[in-house]
């Protein structure tokens, strides 16, 4: 386990002409961040539900079955894991293997055909669509392969999408949007579109979106996927540091040096775990690291 929650100072995170202050060291000690709230304020999401060692996630004998011109694919075909609160895994296997399907379904983008999610304690079969929408809101941050921003919105109008939908007043989701992208190393770039970003800064855009409601679960569908690799190490990074400061992690990927960077491999093919194995020898991004095979 890696207990370590100072980043280096040279952090990727203040590159992109920030201050030298890393925004994920500053989550340390500044208190009003909604990355460092999740350690101890007892409101957060992951206070409630976070206790180390706890079923953050529960899935049981999942299915999914897509009818297309009359044919049944078989997605998912009866996955069962659990993820502890604070655990980091990655969910590994080739392009087709059901992956992002079954992402969706945990995320609550997509229902199951067959079979069980319980997140926190919540079984989801139980709820209607806005309760649904708000424990994704609550409880879930999400992050694409491909960033999925508003194309017209700036940065931070993205980032503050998700405190629109959770009721906050204007002047703080201002604040907190502002925190959050500073913390990911964007703070002079907040009033750019994403086609005046670099897929490495949009990608963080896109984190700073997923972590702005204090989520305590991080879904990344194959984050550093459309990254070259020194972003793709950018990325990695950030999401190490989520999980040390105690955010759960669930990284899906087809690339077993990227899946080495978790603490678990949970691996599937044709949508069937065939492994879930802890990782010996994990993989660190450092500040400079470059994603290396
Ligand atoms: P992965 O993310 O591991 O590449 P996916 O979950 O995207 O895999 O896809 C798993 C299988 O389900 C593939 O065979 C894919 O073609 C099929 N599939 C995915 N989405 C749909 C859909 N909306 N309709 C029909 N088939 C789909
Ligand atoms: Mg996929």
């Amino acid at each position: 386990m890696v207990n370590n929650s100072n980043p280096p100072s040279n952090s990727p995170l203040t590159k992109g002409g920030t201050s030298s202050s890393s925004p994920l060291a500053k989550g340390g000690d500044n208190m009003n961040s909604p990355l460092a709230k999740g350690g101890d304020n007892m409101n957060s999401p992951l206070a409630k539900g976070g206790d180390r060692g706890v079923n953050i996630l529960e899935v049981d004998e999942l299915v999914k079955t897509y009818k297309l011109d009359g044919v049944n694919v078989e997605a998912v075909r009866g996955i069962s894991f659990t993820v502890k609160s604070g655990e980091f895994i990655s969910i590994m296997g080739p392009s087709g293997s059901g992956k992002s399907t079954l992402m969706h379904m945990i995320g609550c983008l997509d229902v199951p055909t067959s079979g069980r999610i319980i997140i926190d304690g919540e079984e989801t079969k139980d709820l209607n669509e806005n309760q649904l929408a708000k424990l994704r809101n609550q409880k879930i941050g999400f992050v694409f392969q491909t960033f999925n921003l508003l194309p017209r919105a700036t940065a931070i109008r993205n980032v503050e999408l998700p405190m629109i939908y959770a009721g906050l007043s204007i002047s703080e989701r201002t604040k907190r949007a502002r925190e959050v992208l500073e913390r990911v190393g964007l703070k002079d770039r907040l009033n750019h579109r994403p086609n005046q970003l670099s897929g490495g800064q949009q990608q963080r855009v896109a984190i700073a979106r997923a972590l702005v409601n204090d989520p305590a679960i991080i879904l990344a569908d194959e984050p550093t996927g459309n990254l070259d690799s020194k972003s793709g190490g950018e990325v990695m990074f950030i999401l190490q540091e989520l999980h040390k400061e105690g955010k759960t992690v669930i990284l899906v990927t087809h690339e077993q040096y990227v899946a080495e960077h978790a603490e678990r491999i949970v691996r599937v093919l044709d949508g069937k775990i065939v492994s879930d194995e802890k990782v010996t020898d994990r993989r660190k991004s450092d500040n400079n690291s470059e994603i290396v095979k």
